[in-house]
């Protein structure tokens, strides 16, 4: 349609926790079902759209390493992890019918495409949603880097990053009253304050990259295409 602003091309970052809902582990087939239909609601208006959700709802390399797995092998499994999240989200875009690819940094042929950046890039031309799984492929890196390695590959104008408020606060605003949040930060400000966004790894890449990072509110129903047209509340990082 064209209404979509600036942005004709995202990438949306969601922790694999957002997809857990009230449980303390894994899937919560509402709440992906929820967060697809915001979804849907940003294709509807012409986006292209790319998609890394984490793991952590499943496993945490560090947390497998902090029980005397080795860390390499944790972090396999946490790359895992990623491929059913994302295979749960396609089902969940596919029946709202939206047409999905995933593609892993881990090839895996029966379960969804190996990535392979010009076919990616294709799929976006093709209006599907593409949700890049198995993080980097590379063990002591996290899906935030994956998904700034991402978007920098499909040119991306934007990551936008998914959370539980809606935006940076100079401190945690569920736990204090006169938490102030920040319009607008710089990724060196970021990275200084260590101001909790994403890892500093994909902060640096992103600012190497000239990579905006939005960091908005899942929760709030219509955030994310309201933001897409120019509305909502979301701190920008940017250079
Ligand atoms: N992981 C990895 N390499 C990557 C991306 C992820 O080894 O490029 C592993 C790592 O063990 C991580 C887990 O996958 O803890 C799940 O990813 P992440 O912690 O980023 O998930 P989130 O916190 O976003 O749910």
């Amino acid at each position: 349609s064209g209404s979509q602003g600036q942005f004709k091309r995202v990438l949306l970052k969601i922790s694999g926790e957002a997809l857990m809902g009230d449980q303390g582990y894994g899937l919560h087939p509402p709440t992906v079902e929820r967060i697809a239909a915001e979804v849907k609601t940003v294709h509807d208006l012409g986006a292209e759209i790319c998609m890394v959700i984490g793991g952590g709802n499943i496993f945490r390399g560090l947390q497998g390493s902090a029980q005397g797995m080795e860390r390499t092998t944790a972090d396999y499994m946490g790359m895992l992890a990623t491929v059913m999240n994302a295979l749960a989200m396609q089902s969940s875009l596919e029946e709202q019918g939206v047409h999905t690819r995933v593609v892993s940094a881990i090839p895996m042929d029966q379960v969804c495409e190996p990535y392979i950046r010009r076919r990616a890039v294709r799929h976006l031309e093709k209006k599907r949603v593409v949700i890049f799984a198995a993080g980097t492929g590379n063990p002591y890196f996290t899906t935030d880097t994956a998904a700034t390695l991402r978007a920098s590959e499909m040119a991306c104008e934007a990551i936008f990053k998914g959370t539980q408020v809606d935006g940076i606060y100079d401190k945690d605003p569920k736990q204090h009253s006169d938490a102030v949040r920040y319009d607008a930060v710089t990724y060196d400000e970021v990275l200084q304050k260590r101001l909790k966004v994403m890892d500093a790894s994909a902060i640096a890449l992103a600012r190497d990259n000239n990579l905006p990072i939005i960091v908005f509110s899942l929760d709030e129903p219509g955030g994310f295409r309201g933001i897409l047209s120019g509305n909502g509340t979301y701190t920008k990082v940017h250079g």
